[in-house]
């Protein structure tokens, strides 16, 4: 059977169905396997999955672009009760089969462990469960996405809202902008409390299904944790404590005082310090994309090219619209090699964070491409890297965004945005450390915490232990359900934490740019392109850090950051 016959346009791979998926999956499974046959197996192998995965992804992609398109729904619905289960489940047959030739193909060593694993939480009456919490998690971006205000008589997304109350200079203004959208937001309190106890439900049935005794240990299983354990979290909360939370109090009252105001409100917290206006970095998508290039350039010429080929072959979608589900992401088409980057264009300095981001892991997609499907950024490396690849790059590029270099800034604005980064860095952590615990106590409480009221109060009351610095006096039922707004929480449970850890090795990745750049970028990029190849501490050793949880690890990179935050004061 020839594979080459599989679709290679976008339009053709949306109409594939389970019978055009098929006789492919009958041939693997039905061909000799050993050792002289192994690697075309895996190439052919490697070429249906990516079929498989493009048609998801760009479902995904398109029901994002367009969330109150019903006919778009209905198209991904029926991929995720009709395709994906039977191509799970004949998937699920070839990785068994590979697993049982004993075989061990060069390069392939991690992926089967991960396979192991994935064949381990296999179970034939999960499939219908998890297209349906795939549905719930589509659920909630429709109802985030149509979360619109009425603003001094102009309709204004949520993410509008957000960059409002965010860096209006005006106090009140500020604040008013804030209570609407909170305001709206509380609205939704019935719907989200709803779909949450749908969530959990289908959540716990799930685990107890594939034989665990409670989700965490399941989703541990899932997301292939095999480097560490839940009480490495733990461990990891509490140094976050000990050492990130007086830091992110430090940033709170310093910028209180600047403002000149008795206690930062929660609508203070991203305004200018100095009460400037905020940064406008480029008025247009066209403009964001060719300093995007420059800036890209610097960091190392081929990320110039990576960016170029995805504007040429119009694979970014970042301009603002109604009916946009909300947030940012890089997703990779697998059939063509190419990543796809989504998000909401604000002319605010959170489009120059976001592009660096989802660039960084867009660079990992093509660092990558050289690999076969199993072993590509987006299947089976870890989270916990791929976030170092963005992060990374957020940090690598941070020098470079002056108009010195065809960026978006001047020097001051420059050390403006990158002090306001490296603090986001900052309190991130504590709130990561939130989020985290939150989802531990949900999971080892699964009953109450079915109940979406009971998770408020809890949620309020770990909210009071780690945000430190932040005055919420009065506002305690907005503060409450915080929590609803985290789409991590709701619809990708567990995966928080990897943004903290991938923090400390990007923070690491950035020491060693400040040291020697060309040598930081170059074992950046080595790791980018082993993509799953070898394991977790091996991916931050080759990128040049370390794989770590502990308060001393922790210290250092806030040191580093609190370091090149008053370096960057002088300059104001
Ligand atoms: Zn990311």
């Amino acid at each position: 059977m020839d594979f080459t016959f599989l679709p290679t346009n976008a339009q053709s791979i949306l109409a594939m169905t389970w019978l055009d998926y098929e006789p492919y999956y009958n041939n693997l499974e039905a061909r000799k396997l050993d050792a002289s046959t192994v690697n075309a197996w895996l190439d052919d192998w490697s070429a249906l999955a990516s079929c498989v995965d493009e048609q998801f992804t760009r479902l995904q992609v398109v029901v994002s672009q367009h969330t109150a398109d019903e006919e778009l729904q209905a198209q991904f619905d029926k991929f995720l009760d009709e395709v994906q289960p039977a191509v799970k489940a004949a998937d699920q047959k070839i990785k068994e089969k590979l697993l049982a030739s004993g075989l061990q193909p060069k390069g392939f060593e991690v992926a089967l462990k991960m396979m192991q694993a994935e064949a381990e939480i296999f179970c034939k009456e999960n499939l219908p469960l998890s297209a349906e919490e795939q549905k719930l998690a589509n659920e909630y971006d429709r109802i985030m996405g149509d979360t619109t205000v009425m603003w001094e008589w102009e309709e204004k997304t949520y993410w509008e809202m957000i960059t409002l109350y965010s860096y209006e200079t005006d106090r009140h203004v500020r604040e008013r902008a804030w209570r609407a959208i909170w305001d709206r937001l509380y609205e939704n309190c019935e719907a989200i409390n709803e779909l949450w106890g749908k969530f959990m439900a289908v959540r716990l049935k799930i685990a107890e299904n594939a034989g665990f005794p409670d989700y965490r240990s399941y989703i541990w299983k899932q997301k292939r944790r095999f480097d560490y354990t839940p009480d490495d979290c733990k461990s990891f909360h509490a140094a976050i404590e000990e050492v990130v939370v007086p830091a992110a109090e430090r940033v709170y009252e310093r910028h209180g005082q600047r403002l000149g105001i008795e206690a930062t409100r929660p609508w203070d917290l991203d305004v200018d310090q100095f009460g400037r206006p905020a940064l406008r970095p480029a008025k247009t998508v066209e403009e964001l994309n060719s300093k995007a290039l420059n800036v890209f350039e610097k960091v190392d010429p081929k990320f110039r090219e990576y960016y170029q080929a995805m504007l040429d072959n119009n694979l970014l979608d970042l301009d603002s619209r109604k009916n946009k589900a909300s947030g940012a992401y890089s997703l990779c088409y697998n059939m063509a090699r190419l990543p796809f980057i989504f998000m909401s264009h604000t002319n605010t300095a959170i489009d120059v964070d976001t592009i660096l981001h989802e660039g960084g892991h867009a660079f990992h997609s093509f660092e990558s491409a050289h690999l076969r499907y199993h072993q590509k950024a987006e299947v089976y490396v870890p989270a916990e890297f791929a976030e170092v690849a963005s992060m990374g790059m957020e940090l690598l590029a941070a020098p470079y965004l002056t108009q010195k270099h065809g960026g978006f800034y001047t020097e001051e604005e420059n050390a403006r945005a990158r002090i306001a980064h490296l603090e986001s860095f900052l309190v991130f952590l504590p709130y990561m450390a939130l989020v985290d615990a939150f989802q531990h106590w949900i999971y080892e409480n699964p009953i109450e915490a079915s109940d979406g009221i009971t998770c408020d109060d809890k949620w309020g009351e770990l909210w009071d232990h780690f945000m430190k610095g932040i005055d919420y006096s009065g506002l305690e039922k907005y503060k409450n359900i915080f929590w609803h707004r985290k789409g991590h929480i709701q619809t990708d449970p567990f995966y928080y934490i990897v943004y903290g850890l991938a923090e400390l090795g990007a923070v690491q990745v950035f020491d060693n740019a400040r040291r020697d750049q060309k040598k930081a970028v170059e074992n950046y990029r080595k790791a980018l392109a082993l993509g799953s190849t070898v394991s977790l501490p091996e991916l931050f050793a080759t990128a040049g850090a370390k794989f770590a949880f502990d308060a001393g690890t922790l210290k250092d990179t806030v040191d580093l950051m609190e370091e090149v935050i008053e370096e960057l004061e002088a300059k104001l």
